[in-house]
């Protein structure tokens, strides 16, 4: 079979050795002769998975000792309503930045959990120039006013990443799900980071919370049991039967990426495969992008072609040549190349090739 570079959103794709490994251990895992998805999860040897998983995880990110790290189900979406049920209690109020499609989506969920009187929201991406950019606000006012102020820093459907650092008297909560482990980031600034697994992490329906222990501290609603971070905390990600599978596979990621030289490798290179797409997006006439080169995300590179009319044309020969799932998000249309970390060099080298020889191809 040829070589498939696969640019879907999420689920993305996942590293092939990690893959190829597990398909050897699928029907044998650790000599136990049973998969890993039909053993205990109360097991010795699947509790050293969680801790081994962990462990790596804390390495990668030097998460420091006074965080939990947890293992839940419901993917980004479950930990929209997490946040809101853990932390607002009867009367704690918080703030929403919207950058773009996922963080509204957020302030939304919110909205329905705890109401409109409690959750303010402030829009923080307008139009430069016709570009989206997005501008940091400057946070201020009684540490007691919010329980925490949320924000997205990489909005996968419309390929914005903020960089800055943000600056809050309240606890940050970050969506991660798109840019974690992508770069390096000081988890000590996050009173809570999330992150749904299917882009840089493993199957979804997994989410990674890492979430300051003091924070649990703060009052929580009436909330359904698996999803509450102190009986996760408590019970070490297992007060129920955990997604099994998807551990194991996040686990495999973790070490995949230590093997690759960690994360400030990982960034390195995603940086390198960005600046060559965006390279050619913004050398040829025949494309374009609508994101401040400051904002312009990493992890998923938007674009669209000056002559819209060829969209269907593009996708199709792109497949046939190997590159899938460049279809932009439906709201917003256009192409979308999502190149995490699992994404090698020649993949975003192809699509290049591909883009300036489809151009050539089909300029006037
Ligand atoms: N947040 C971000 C930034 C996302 O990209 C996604 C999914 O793509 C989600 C949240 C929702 O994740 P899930 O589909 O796992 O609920």
């Amino acid at each position: 079979m040829s070589t498939i570079y696969n640019f879907c959103a999420g689920p993305a794709m996942l590293p092939a050795a990690v893959m190829q490994k597990a398909q050897q251990e699928l029907l044998d895992w650790q000599g136990h002769g049973v998969s890993v998805m039909e053993i205990s999860h109360r097991s010795q040897a699947f509790i050293d998975l969680t801790k081994a998983a962990e462990s790596r995880l804390r390495s990668l990110m030097n998460i420091p000792e006074d965080y939990h790290v947890l293992f839940m189900h419901g993917g980004g979406r479950g930990q929209f309503s997490a946040v809101v049920n853990n932390f607002l209690g009867n009367n704690g109020r918080a703030l929403y930045l919207e950058s773009g499609q996922w963080s509204r989506s957020a302030t939304a969920e919110a909205r329905k959990l705890a109401g409109d009187d409690r959750i303010d929201s402030q829009s923080i991406v307008e139009k430069v120039n016709g570009l989206n950019k997005v501008t940091l606000p400057k946070l201020e006012g009684d540490s007691g006013k919010y329980r925490y102020v949320h924000y997205c820093p990489n909005e996968t459907v419309d390929g914005i990443e903020i960089f800055e650092e943000l600056e809050s008297p309240w606890p940050i909560v970050a969506d991660m799900s798109s840019t974690i482990m992508s770069r390096e980031i000081d988890v000590s600034r996050y009173g809570l980071i999330y992150a749904g697994a299917q882009k840089n992490i493993g199957p979804s329906g997994l989410a990674i919370v890492i979430v300051r222990k003091e924070m649990l501290a703060l009052p929580a609603m009436p909330q359904s049991s698996i999803m509450d971070y102190r009986l996760a905390a408590e019970n070490d990600s297992m007060f129920n039967t955990p997604p099994t599978f998807a551990w194991y596979l996040a686990a495999e990621v973790f070490e995949w990426l230590h093997r690759m030289g960690g994360i400030e490798a990982m960034a390195e290179l995603n940086k390198a495969k960005a600046e060559l797409l965006y390279a050619c997006i913004d050398e040829l006439d025949f494309y374009r992008n609508g994101v401040a080169a400051q904002n312009r995300s990493r992890m998923n590179v938007t674009f669209q072609l000056a002559d819209e009319s060829l969209n269907g044309e593009f996708l199709k020969e792109a497949e046939a040549a190997g590159l899938v799932a460049l279809k932009g998000h439906r709201i917003v249309g256009g192409m979308r190349a999502s190149i995490y970390n699992a994404m090698p060099l020649a993949g975003v080298e192809a699509l290049v090739a591909f883009m300036q020889a489809f151009a050539a191809k089909h300029s006037s």
